[in-house]
């Protein structure tokens, strides 16, 4: 799994880093930061809430091989 964010997209609402804190991160205008971007397995599931919950669909991922 690859995790991609749109930063211009973000509105700064912080459910990613609720749902996935291992894998996100805000800066300090609250705009999302990626902290893994292969997160291993154990956190798959919580990047998937991560782009279930983002408000503004600035969060998707890239299944690899
Ligand atoms: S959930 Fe979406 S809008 Fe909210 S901080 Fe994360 S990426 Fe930005």
């Amino acid at each position: 799994m690859r995790v991609k964010v749109d930063q211009p997209k973000c509105v700064a609402s912080g459910q990613c880093v609720l749902a996935a804190p291992a894998v996100f991160d805000q800066d300090d205008d609250g705009i999302v930061r990626i902290l893994v971007d292969r997160p291993e397995a154990a956190h798959h599931e919580d990047v998937k809430e991560s782009v279930a919950v983002c408000p503004a669909a600035a969060i998707w991922v890239e299944e690899e091989e």
